[in-house]
Parts: structure tokens; sequence; C-alpha cells
């Protein structure tokens, strides 16, 4: 018997098993409900033991576990608590997939990343990277009304954004579902080295998540990913700026680049739109992207690219004292969405603290 679709318009196999969650399902059974967020199992199905946002070996590494992480709505969290439902089948199978993989590559030395990144592709650290991403949404799900106060002038209504996270969804369970992704699926990914400035902590992370920009800073390597443009920000990115990065970046330099991809993905004049080809008698799950041959962007908007950046760093406003003594002062300067702490005044790269 082949794949069978359900009344939601999932498709699910003999077994029961979802090949594919429709938009609907995912949103009630995961985003509002409490099933696994891989196979989407009710917990009084199987047995469930909740996955960490931020995996377990990462925690250890980095000595995270009694640390707190900041939400958006300002309220902090210890990471070693911040866990979304999973059952014990996925998260060990998740586990072995993914996750030792990635920390064999996370820790293997300094240039590992990019290392793998370039012999192996994007893929692995593209899953692993929107696992957490999706993890991290998924937990925010009862912040919603704060988060969009911080959403620029509505321009990502609510259900279109659980859309985008449906997307990122369907990607990510491909190792859990056989599925086939088109190159042009992958978003935007760059791997760059950093140096140790500012908090001496090894480990930072943000995201943008109206963008669907995320950051990691993992030692001495940042990874800079955008879930849903198909490269549109990196290819910008490279055009204009890559070449003026000329050595390893600051922490802060790390968030302005995170907010340039936000700002890249935000301003593309005609989005990547993704889709599921299911077919239910031969069983195969396919993703395709329609974009256009060349990404445009449209006229830059230093509001919103204030706005970004204020997300993006303003926690760390003392170290700005070039631009006002007080938060309000450096608040005010940021918000203009002119500011940069990757170039001086005559646009070279800023590679010391000397000038902040
Ligand atoms: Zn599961």
């Amino acid at each position: 018997m082949a794949w069978t679709k359900t009344d939601d318009g999932s498709i699910v196999d003999q077994n029961g098993r979802v090949i594919f969650f429709s938009t609907k399902r995912f949103i009630d059974d995961i985003c509002l409900g409490n099933c696994c967020f891989i196979c989407g199992a009710d917990p009084t199905e199987k047995e469930f033991n909740d996955e960490h946002v931020f995996p377990e070996w990462l925690l250890r590494k980095y000595d995270l576990f009694a640390r707190t992480i900041t939400l958006p709505n300002g309220r902090k969290v210890r990471y070693d608590r911040h866990t979304v439902p999973c059952c014990v089948e996925c998260n060990s199978l998740m586990g072995k997939t993914i996750e030792k993989p990635m920390s064999a590559v996370v820790n293997g030395g300094p240039d590992s990343i990019q290392n793998h990144v370039a012999a192996n592709g994007a893929l692995e650290l593209f899953v692993w990277m929107g696992l957490i991403y999706l993890k991290l949404h998924l937990k925010n799900k009862t912040n919603r009304k704060i988060l969009d106060t911080r959403v620029p002038g509505g321009m990502i209504a609510d259900d279109y954004e659980w859309d985008l996270l449906h997307h990122i969804h369907t990607v990510v369970r491909c190792f859990y579902i056989p599925t086939m992704i088109e190159a042009q699926v992958f978003g935007s990914l760059l791997v760059l080295p950093c140096r140790q400035e500012g908090s001496p902590d090894e480990f930072d992370f943000g995201d943008l998540h109206i963008a669907q920009t995320m950051m990691l800073r993992l030692g001495r390597t940042a990874i800079f990913i955008v879930f849903n443009d198909s490269t549109g920000a990196l290819s910008f990115f490279r055009e204009n700026m890559l070449d003026k990065i000329t050595g390893p970046i600051s922490e802060l330099q790390a968030r302005e680049i995170m907010t340039e991809f936000a700002m890249l993905n935000l301003h593309l004049k005609e989005r990547p739109i993704y889709q599921s080809e299911l077919d239910t008698v031969n069983e195969q799950h396919r993703i395709i992207a329609r974009l256009p041959d060349r990404p445009e962007l449209e006229d830059w908007n230093y509001e919103v690219r204030g706005k970004l950046m204020w997300n993006a760093f303003g926690h760390a406003w003392p170290q700005l004292r070039f631009a006002g003594t007080t938060e309000e002062e450096v608040k005010e300067v940021i918000l203009t969405g002119k500011l940069t702490v990757l170039f001086d005044d005559i646009g070279n790269f800023v590679s010391g603290p000397a000038n902040l």
C-alpha cells in the first residue's frame, strides 16, 4: 500500500508515520500542541524525553548548563531547562545521525567547521542549525505577543511566520524521512574565523527571527545562516562586503554580519517559494524551490537596519562608548541604521578594539 493523504493534507505511510506535515497539522500538533517535534507522536502514545534547544554536548563543551539565555521578551531562562517535547526514538536518532557527527566536527580544531563544509557541503550544518532554530522558536511560542512588538512595521504576518517555520521543519526532518532536497532550497551559509574580544565567552548565539537569520559563535568560528533565501543574501554579501573583511571578526562584528544577512534577506525583491512534491505511488518526497534567475534588492531601509541592529547588539551598548555615554544615546545612534563596527570612517576593516 502506498502513502495516503489525510483530511488536513498531510501524507502518512502504511504505519501511520507522518511523511509530510500539512501546515495545519504542524501548527496544531507541534507549534501549539505537545507532540514530538520530529515525528509528531502524542506524549500519551510514546515514551518522551525532552530535547534541549542547544544540544547537551554543546552545553557541556561551553559550560552553559547553569547559564541563562535571554528570551526576546527579556525573560531569562537557563540553557539546560530550555527544552522542547521530543520522543525517545526521535531523540536517539537525532543524536546518532546529526549530533554525533556535528560534535566531532565542532570538536575537531579551529578550521574543522570550514573544512567540513568545503568537503561535505552545507547539508549537515544547515540541518543542525535548522533544528536549533526550530526548537528555539517552538520554545518561544508562548511569547508570541511580545515577540510581535519587535516586528518593524508589521512586515510579516503571524500566519505567514508559522508558514516559514513549516518550511524549516519540512527540511530538517530529512534525517527522519528520506527526502530529496533541491540544491536551491538551501539558504545562505557562511563560516568565518573570529577573534576573542569583548566578553570572554567562547559561545555566542543570536537570531533575528523576522528575517529567519541566525548566528552561532563556537570558539574561534562564527556561523551565519539564512534559512529561506536560497542563498540570495550570501550572493549580495559576497559581491559587496566579504572581500573587505580582511581578518578574524570580533563578537560585535559577527552580530553586524548577522544584521547584514537579515537585511539582505528582508530586501529581496522576489522571495523564493518552497514546495513539497509528494509522489504517493512511488513513495518519494522532494522539496523544490521557485525563485528568480537573479535575485534583486529593494531600496535599502535604514530604519529597519537600525531596529535589527538594536535587536542584534543593543545589549552590548557599553562596548559602543564612541557612539554615546548612556544607553539612550547609543540606542539613538544605532537606530539611525547607519552604524558600522566592521569598517572605519574610510571603509577599512576594523581589525582591533582600538577605535571602539
Ligand atoms: Zn518522535
